[in-house]
Formats: C-alpha cells, sequence, structure tokens
C-alpha cells in the first residue's frame, strides 16, 4: 500500500486489536486510524493514533471519510454494532471508499448444547420461563428487557455497570468472560443457575460460558445476530490482510 493510503479501523473488538498490529507491520506506508465508540472507559490502547466518538451517522461519517483523505474502511466492529456496521456499509458505498467488514464465524448448536434461538434481545427475555434464575451476557445496554421481569432473577456479567441499578434481585458482575470453562461452572453452580441468555458473538474468549452450559445440561438462549448489508467480508484477520494486499 502507497504511503497516500489511509485506513479507517472501526474497532471495539479483540480482533481489531489484533488488525492495528497486524496492519502497521504489514503495512508501514499507510496511514491508520482506529476508531472507538468510547462505550467503554478503558479503552485499550491499540498503539496506534486513535479517534474517539461516533461521527454524527452516516453524514457524518460520509464526512469524515472525504476530509481525511480515508481510501479504506475496515468494520471490525462487534457482530451486534448493528448501527455501526450499517452505517459504515451505506458511508463506503456514497463515498465510493472500498469496505472490508471482519466477520467472526457464529457460534454453531453441538451435540450436547440445548439452544433456543431468539431473534432479538426482546424475544429472548420473552422465552426465559417463569422462575428462571439466569445468566445475562448480553452487554449493559437493554438490561431492563430482562430485569423488568419480576419473575425471573439471576446474575448479570458486564464489563461496566449500566446506566441505571440493577434491581435488588439481580446481582452484578463486573468482569470480562472468564476464560476457562472450569471457572464458569463454578459461577453457574454458586448461583444455582437454570438458563442462560447471549447473543451468538462467536470467537473463543467468551465461549467458556457455552461450554459450562453443555457439561451442566443448562438450557441457553441464543439471540441471533442481526442482518447487515451486502459487503466484503472476512472470517479473520489473516483473510483481512489477504483482501487488502489484492488492493
Ligand atoms: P452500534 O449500536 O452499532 O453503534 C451506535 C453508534 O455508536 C454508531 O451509530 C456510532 O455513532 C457509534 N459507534 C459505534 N462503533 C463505533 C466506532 N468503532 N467508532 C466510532 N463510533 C462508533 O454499536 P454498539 O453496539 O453500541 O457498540 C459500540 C462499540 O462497542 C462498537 O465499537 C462495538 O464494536 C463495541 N462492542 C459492542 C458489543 C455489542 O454487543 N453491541 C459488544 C462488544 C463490543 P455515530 O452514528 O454517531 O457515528
Amino acid at each position: 500500500m502507497a504511503r497516500t493510503e489511509h485506513i479507517l479501523l472501526l474497532a471495539g473488538t479483540y480482533e481489531a486489536r489484533l488488525l492495528a498490529r497486524d496492519l502497521g507491520q504489514n503495512f508501514p506506508n499507510a496511514r491508520l486510524t482506529a476508531s472507538f465508540a468510547g462505550a467503554v472507559s478503558d479503552l485499550p490502547n491499540l498503539g496506534v493514533p486513535t479517534r474517539v466518538g461516533g461521527f454524527g451517522g452516516v453524514e457524518g461519517l460520509c464526512a469524515y471519510l472525504q476530509n481525511e483523505g480515508v481510501t479504506m474502511l475496515l468494520d471490525a466492529t462487534h457482530p451486534f454494532a448493528a448501527q455501526m456496521s450499517r452505517n459504515a456499509a451505506l458511508a463506503a458505498q456514497k463515498s465510493d471508499v472500498p469496505l472490508i467488514r471482519l466477520e467472526r464465524p457464529p457460534w454453531r448448536k453441538q451435540e450436547g448444547d440445548c439452544w433456543q434461538m431468539a431473534s432479538d434481545l426482546h424475544a429472548a427475555a420473552n422465552l426465559l420461563p417463569a422462575g428462571s434464575r439466569v445468566f445475562l451476557s448480553i452487554g449493559r445496554n437493554d438490561i431492563s428487557l430482562f430485569t423488568h421481569r419480576t419473575d425471573l432473577t439471576g446474575i448479570a456479567r458486564m464489563i461496566e455497570p449500566p446506566a441505571t441499578p440493577l434491581p435488588a434481585h439481580w446481582h452484578l458482575i463486573l468482569s470480562r468472560p472468564a476464560q476457562s470453562v472450569a471457572e464458569e461452572i463454578a459461577l453457574f453452580q454458586t448461583y444455582e443457575i437454570t438458563h442462560l441468555a447471549t447473543k451468538n458473538s462467536g470467537g473463543s474468549r467468551a465461549y467458556a460460558k457455552i461450554e459450562a452450559a453443555r457439561a451442566l445440561d443448562l438450557p441457553v438462549v441464543m439471540v441471533d445476530r442481526p442482518i447487515l448489508p451486502e459487503a466484503r467480508v472476512a472470517q479473520s484477520v489473516e483473510k483481512v490482510l489477504e483482501l487488502l494486499k489484492g488492493y
């Protein structure tokens, strides 16, 4: 890639961190800017120039692409960050800037899994039977869809606290996902969890809970991914680099 190239990396995932590292090594001449929504306060240092905050919708992103001379847009946001991905697809099209979306593969149901699919979080909350003790790992937004149900209780794990405190019958755990299945099993047993509700984020870093549910025969309400516009999709960091070499 030539010195005139400017890659804008929409970040917020582990893969985006890896990409920031590898892009610098593979395309040392290109300018690289990473972008965060600023949704969490302890943003990782990606080691590249970084901007923080929304662009101001599609129009704002188009303006940014033009003003900053962006020549390649990489969308490495979370599979459930649908608004950003939709804006990126539209802005790329309007601005005639090539777009690659990094989309890690979703988790697939395996033997021993007891999954009930939900089309969105609202449907997931409605699927849980009365009296369930739920383990929730859906982030801090939308948590009230579950906690407003007085017939459910359980624990909610997230990185930063929700805007409104959880009701007293819910327990809040502020942490990232445990990496070991044994830890997740111990957590579910300690809190006598009967059901899990989770987004189908994919990847290995949040998968231990799915394996723990399988081991304990716990039912999982699995929220399907939002539908995103057509785009050039790569399923791994390596594939993104390969595609970029073709430009
Ligand atoms: P979202 O609903 O798709 O986006 C909402 C708005 O936040 C966007 O319209 C955009 O604002 C801004 N935004 C999102 N990602 C941005 C980025 N990388 N750089 C600049 N602005 C960004 O996103 P979300 O679900 O709130 O997620 C926010 C961030 O957290 C994303 O970067 C995502 O990768 C990360 N994340 C999300 C989840 C999840 O489950 N949703 C999980 C882990 C990490 P403007 O319209 O003003 O440009």
